[in-house]
C-alpha cells in the first residue's frame, strides 16, 4: 500500500492522518498528542496496526505548519516597530558560517531621514551601527 504524505521540516503545529473507515467514510484524525512528527516509516506502522485492528485504511498523512504572520519588523536604529511592507530598508548578504544569508535592516521614517542626512543611506547598516558613526550633520542649522 502506498501512503501519500506531506512533511514539513522542523516543528509542526499538527499531525493528521486521513483514514478511510470500513464504512467508506474518510476521517481526518489529529494524532498530534501522540506523535511529534510523522514520516513514511511511522505511518506505515500506524497503517498496519489500523488495518489489523479493523479500523480502516490510512490514506495519507500530514505534518501541518500553520501560516502565521511574520513577526513585526523593528527599526534597526531605534527599535520602534515598523511596517515591513512600507518601511525604508537595506539589504545585504552576510556570511554565517559557510552560508551566505540575506539580512534586511528596516528603518522608521525618522531614522531613515537621519541616515540619509548623514550619508549612511548607501552603506551597510550592519557594519556601521549608527551609534558608532560620528555624525557629519552640522551642529548648527542654517536656514
Ligand atoms: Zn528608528
Amino acid at each position: 500500500m502506498q501512503i501519500r504524505g506531506e512533511t514539513a521540516k522542523g516543528t509542526t503545529d499538527r499531525r493528521e492522518l486521513d483514514i478511510e473507515r470500513p464504512d467508506g467514510t474518510v476521517e481526518t484524525v489529529d494524532v498530534s498528542a501522540k506523535w511529534s512528527h510523522l514520516n513514511d516509516v511511522l505511518v506505515a506502522a500506524i497503517a498496519k496496526a489500523t488495518a489489523e485492528g479493523g479500523r480502516g485504511q490510512v490514506l495519507r498523512y500530514r505534518n501541518v505548519v500553520e501560516d502565521r504572520p511574520e513577526p513585526a519588523a523593528t527599526c534597526d536604529r531605534c527599535g520602534v516597530e515598523v511596517d515591513r511592507t512600507t518601511a525604508y530598508h537595506q539589504q545585504e548578504r552576510m556570511r554565517v558560517g559557510s552560508a551566505s544569508v540575506k539580512i534586511t535592516a528596516y528603518y522608521c521614517a525618522a531614522c531613515s531621514g537621519v541616515l540619509h542626512a548623514v550619508g549612511m543611506g548607501e552603506s551597510s547598516a550592519m557594519a556601521q551601527r549608527a551609534d558608532n558613526v560620528v555624525s557629519t550633520e552640522p551642529v548648527t542649522k542654517e536656514d
